[in-house]
């Protein structure tokens, strides 16, 4: 019997779906038995998943050296994940980072990093930030994205940390001075015109990035759509203006808007058990909103098992 190849249908995501994300550790790959996730997934209500993908740990064979494969994983996680997903009629969001890399990878290449004022390389926890402007974005991740696409029949691409994060180093500089004749400001000061050109610029070049990712993949992938990892609404616009996040400018060239609201455990309270819908209403005037369920709800928490008392959903 022919097996006909898999149909994708990008229409979807302009539909209202349930999405959920294992959130996976790395042990999590131990003895996992794919089918019985899927079918809990399915038994949830869902009809899409979002699963780990790679750029900083493969969940897949991948011949990127960059990238380091999940050691706890048996044979092809992602592989296995859409094949079973599929069977279900249940469409794959494939979760790919490229916010971060490995120390071990800064002598011989130096300027992938992000750099603060002083020139120093930006950390978070263990791992070393990225430069938005340098080769790991402009040329690692469209590669990493290449095989992956090359390889498997994936419905859509999710970045997560997708946060364009102030970098001072010369690239960025330089590039800042270009475009707008000012020096790269170190600190907000809204008195101080540089800065406001620089929101301005961040917003603009994020969205810019975003957008020719959105066109790589269509055109290695024809059919397959791109997410991020964004906020519609916070506390404070801060964070978000911080990101490089426009959500209308983003929403141009998305498959939908997938956004994260978590209850975090630092929040003060009262907690806002409300924002999942102020999400969603207001992104929903925007493009399709689809808010990612995790198992977990403490961020800060998340590389440890949630404690059952916790979980709610
Ligand atoms: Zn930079």
């Amino acid at each position: 019997m022919d097996v006909q190849p898999y149909q994708k249908d990008p229409d979807f995501w302009k539909t209202r779906f349930r999405l959920i994300q294992p959130n996976m550790r790395k042990v999590d790959a131990i003895d996992l038995d794919v089918e019985e996730m899927i079918d809990e997934v399915k038994e949830y209500g869902a009809n899409a998943i979002l699963v780990n993908g790679g750029g900083i740990v493969a969940w897949y064979p991948t011949t990127n050296a960059y990238q380091k494969t999940n050691e706890f994983m048996q044979g092809d996680f992602l592989g296995s994940v859409i094949a079973s997903a599929h069977k279900a009629n249940i469409k794959v969001l494939v979760r790919m980072d490229v916010s971060k890399s490995y120390s071990h990878l800064l002598e011989s290449h130096p300027n992938w990093f992000r750099r603060d004022a002083a020139g120093d390389v930006v950390k978070h926890w263990e791992m070393l930030t990225t430069c938005p402007t340098g080769p790991f974005w402009e040329d690692y991740n469209f590669r990493v994205l290449e095989e992956l696409l090359n390889k498997y029949p994936v419905d859509g691409i999710f970045f997560n940390a997708f946060n364009y994060l102030r970098c001072s180093c010369k690239r960025c500089q330089k590039l800042f001075k270009e475009k707008t004749g000012f020096d790269l400001p170190i600190k907000e000061d809204w008195d101080n015109p540089a800065w406001r050109a620089f929101v301005h610029y961040r917003y603009e070049r994020h969205a810019d990035y975003n957008q020719r990712l959105a066109e790589f993949v269509d055109v290695v992938s024809p059919g397959t759509v791109l997410t991020i990892d964004t906020n519609v609404t916070s506390d404070s616009y801060k964070g978000i203006r911080e990101s490089g996040w426009h959500t209308v400018n983003f929403a141009e060239s998305n498959g939908c808007i997938t956004s994260e609201a978590f209850n975090f455990v630092d929040r003060p309270f009262p907690k806002w058990n409300y924002w999942v819908g102020e999400e969603v209403k207001i992104g929903n005037h925007i493009k399709q909103t689809s808010i990612i369920l995790s198992y977990s709800k403490s961020i800060f928490s998340r590389r440890a098992a949630q404690p059952s008392h916790t979980v709610w959903v």
